[in-house]
């Protein structure tokens, strides 16, 4: 059994308001944030971390969804910051990034 909580979230078993999704990433808000908008974006297929990517097309995937975020929160003229956590730092072992801003530093 795979006891995860963002495959919970794509399975609709734990809650989550979506920002965005498709089928292959989706995008709802930190429980936690730690600046005015803090967005996770996260593929829906589980991949432990960052060094278990094996499909380059999930990069693609991610990041294009990660800049359609940044139009959509208005980041571009305002400061964000983008964070990947992962060689045990991660609290969630499925790969997500932050997308938080306004940043103004
Ligand atoms: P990381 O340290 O990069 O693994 O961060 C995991 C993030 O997931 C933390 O910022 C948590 O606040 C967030 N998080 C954990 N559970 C949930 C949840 N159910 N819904 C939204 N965010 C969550
Ligand atoms: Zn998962």
């Amino acid at each position: 059994m795979n006891d995860c909580i963002f495959c919970d979230i794509r399975d609709g078993k734990s809650p989550a308001k979506f920002m965005y999704q498709d089928d292959d990433v989706m995008v709802f808000p930190d429980i936690q944030p730690r600046s005015p908008i803090h967005w996770l974006i996260v593929p829906k297929k589980h991949i432990p971390e960052l060094m278990f990517v094996e499909d380059e097309d999930v990069h693609k995937k991610l990041f294009s969804v990660v800049k359609k975020m940044i139009e959509r929160a208005d980041f571009k003229d305002k400061g964000y910051k983008i964070v990947i956590n992962g060689g045990g730092l991660q609290d969630v072992n499925h790969l997500h990034i932050h997308l938080r801003g306004p940043i103004l530093h």
